[in-house]
């Protein structure tokens, strides 16, 4: 891995724009770079070697089915049955 320096040029994922773009580094601690600013939108973030960051919370299946559930319904009134009189 070449040796980085601060305001080189390095491919990360933007999460503003979505895509791997050129990011300045402007953080290191050592050898490694931490923070690096989006060169399209000028984000600042923690560098994450070109990975997307984490996928954001989805409602897991429990949760939609709970949600599909109206809490309002109301159990339908049963009808009664009718007895037929015969008239004659
Ligand atoms: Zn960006």
């Amino acid at each position: 891995m070449p040796e980085m320096r601060l305001g080189d040029i390095l491919d990360d994922y933007c999460s503003r724009c979505r895509l791997l773009t050129d990011h300045s580094v402007v953080a290191m601690v050592g050898e490694q770079v931490r923070k690096v600013r989006c060169r399209t939108c000028h984000y600042e973030h923690h560098y994450r070697q070109g990975k997307a960051g984490p996928r954001k919370n989805q409602p897991s299946a429990y949760e939609q089915v709970l949600a599909s559930i109206n809490p309002l319904v109301q159990p339908v009134p049963a009808e009664k049955p009718r007895r037929k009189r015969k008239t004659r």
